[in-house]
């Protein structure tokens, strides 16, 4: 059996299709939602907990690949290089999980790591690359 936890991105046309269900129905796994957000872009995202056997899990991912989904193991860090954020709130807005708000005492960007799913999209957003990936 394995058990993995996994980043979903799907584009917003692709919202409102069953494919939780076809992971369970016909992969026989077992799922725990995490999140599921839609992000400002209009994105579907959507972090799951996917246990089976091995074998389904393959063929679940490999199904989900076909569908053109972005997907990413959630084993990854993502970090911030303090010295670098000139806390301009680029990333924020961007957040889908509110990982990364604005304190509204200190005006600064707080980034809260415990609420991150390491989806990336502050990495893209942010101007002086301050949000990093650790593998
Ligand atoms: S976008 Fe980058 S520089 Fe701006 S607040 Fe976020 S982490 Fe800091
Ligand atoms: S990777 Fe960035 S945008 Fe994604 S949840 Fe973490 S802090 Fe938020």
């Amino acid at each position: 059996m394995v058990s993995k936890r996994i980043v979903l991105t799907f584009p917003h046309n692709m919202v409102d299709k069953p494919i939780v269900y076809k992971l369970v129905k016909d992969y026989d796994l077992v799922f725990n939602i995490l999140q599921a957000k839609i992000t400002p872009k209009e994105e579907g995202l959507l972090v799951l907990e996917l246990t089976g056997t091995k074998e389904h899990y393959v063929e679940g991912i490999k199904y989900i690949k076909s569908l053109g989904v972005k997907m990413q193991p959630l084993s990854q860090d993502v970090t911030r290089d303090d010295a670098r954020c000139t806390h301009c709130g680029a990333c924020v807005t961007v957040c889908p999980t509110s990982a990364l708000y604005i304190d509204k005492k200190t005006m600064k960007v707080i980034f809260d790591s415990e609420k991150c799913i390491a989806c990336e999209l502050c990495v893209r957003a942010c101007p002086p690359r301050a949000m990093v990936v650790k593998f």
